[in-house]
């Protein structure tokens, strides 16, 4: 960083178009540490006080009565996408989830190695993020770990279809349905947060599952090895924020 501001010292004009052609990365130039600083649309990564992922302690949560997802998931045939970034599933319209008397779509869902949230400072080998959008263009996201243990079967049929090719996006060979991306028990932990990549907007409704799903150690280092390295933002400080359970 000390480099980079050096050079934009003495060339500001030429840095403007370099800094504008930085890619946000997780190592080396571009990582988590810069991306305040790579556009001023991702300035909130630096300066929010409302940031993804935390340190999700139970012992300094509010307990809370919170009512229970309804989720109106479909069996949907979805494509997969390596972004360079994280596997994508983009799902098509017609999933739904209910939750504090809104409906938020179901649009994509992708992954992440190791957890970007911890539970009680326990990091999981992966999560998996759903995210969700209302007719308002808010956003509500459910976070599920997922401990080494048994092969999950979803994950196997993603899997088999993923491109080590960037961008390629490809259809899955059968239908699937993201409840099996659910633990049985679907209580969770609650919070305000962000986007966990630029430009980390904030105002994002997080909701993490208590309980994580397994996956082989086969399918963790599958992911990882198209990923070429980890795809985790560091944690960042709960300042403020309370967190209910
Ligand atoms: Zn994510």
């Amino acid at each position: 960083m000390r480099m980079l501001q050096g050079f934009a010292l003495s060339l500001v004009v030429s840095n403007l178009a370099f800094a504008d052609d930085i890619h946000w990365t997780y190592q080396g130039v571009g990582n988590p540490e810069q991306w305040g600083k790579l556009k001023p649309d991702f300035a909130l990564c630096e300066i929010g006080k409302n940031q993804t992922p935390i340190n999700l302690v139970e012992n300094e949560m509010i307990e809370a009565e919170l009512s229970a997802i309804e989720f109106a998931y479909k069996n949907s045939a979805a494509t997969v996408v390596n972004n360079g970034h994280t596997i994508q599933i983009n799902y098509p319209q017609g999933s739904s989830i209910k939750i504090e008397e809104k409906t938020f779509n179901l649009v994509q869902f992708h992954f992440h190695t190791p957890s970007e949230n911890q539970i009680n400072g326990k990091s999981f080998p992966l999560e998996v993020h759903l995210v969700h959008k209302n007719d308002k263009g808010e956003l509500a996201v459910i976070g599920v770990m997922f401990d080494v243990g048994n092969a999950h079967e979803l994950l196997d049929s993603i899997w088999k279809k993923v491109s080590s090719k960037e961008n390629e996006e490809i259809k899955l060979d059968q239908e699937i349905n993201p409840m099996n991306l659910l633990p049985e028990e679907k209580n969770y932990f609650r919070f305000n947060g962000s986007l966990t990549t630029p430009p980390c907007s904030e105002g994002v409704r997080w909701f993490v599952m208590k309980k994580p799903l397994t996956a082989s150690l086969e399918q963790i280092h599958q992911f990882k090895g198209w990923m070429k390295h980890d795809n985790a933002r560091p944690l960042q400080p709960v300042n403020a924020r309370p967190v209910l359970k």
